[in-house]
């Protein structure tokens, strides 16, 4: 069994975490982390800055989206993570300083890669 965790839930993160479900046998497990409890689907933004739409109409819960695929979901924020140990740190209003272990990581939220990135390695 491996654990593949996919951080961010935009159009990059929530495709990925699909696909590797359809993929991979449902032995291994996989997990969705965002800071964000909602996806939006950012190319219709316009249509909310000119009230064509309401916001909510191109949100819908992450969470709701999940729980009936088989893909466990995580709502914080990846701080850092130690690649030698495999693990990420999460923070969040109800998860104060949670770990999480990984086997396979995915970083689909782009700041996080350019920060953790000149953290580790410049
Ligand atoms: C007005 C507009 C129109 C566009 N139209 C098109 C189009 O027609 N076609 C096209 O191909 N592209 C279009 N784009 C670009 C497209 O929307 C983006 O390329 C796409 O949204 C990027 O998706 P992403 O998943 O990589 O990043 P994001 O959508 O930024 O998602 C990243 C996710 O990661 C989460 N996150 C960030 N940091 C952390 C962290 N530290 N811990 C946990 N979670 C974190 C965020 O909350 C977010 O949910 C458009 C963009 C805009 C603004």
């Amino acid at each position: 069994m491996v654990h593949v965790v996919i951080i961010g839930a935009g159009i990059g993160g929530l495709p990925t975490a699909y696909e590797l479900r359809r993929l991979l046998p449902k032995s291994h497990r996989i997990t969705l982390i965002s800071d964000n409890p909602k996806f939006t689907f950012i190319p219709s933004l316009p249509w909310v800055t000119f009230d064509l739409t309401p916001l909510e109409n191109i949100q819908i819960d992450i969470e709701h989206l999940l729980w009936r695929r088989g893909i466990d979901w995580v709502e914080g924020k990846v701080t850092n993570f130690d690649p030698h140990a495999q693990t990420l740190y999460i923070s969040g209003k109800n998860i104060p300083g949670k770990t999480i272990h990984y086997d396979y990581a995915v970083s689909a939220a782009i700041y996080l890669c350019v920060a953790l990135y000149r953290l580790h390695y410049k």
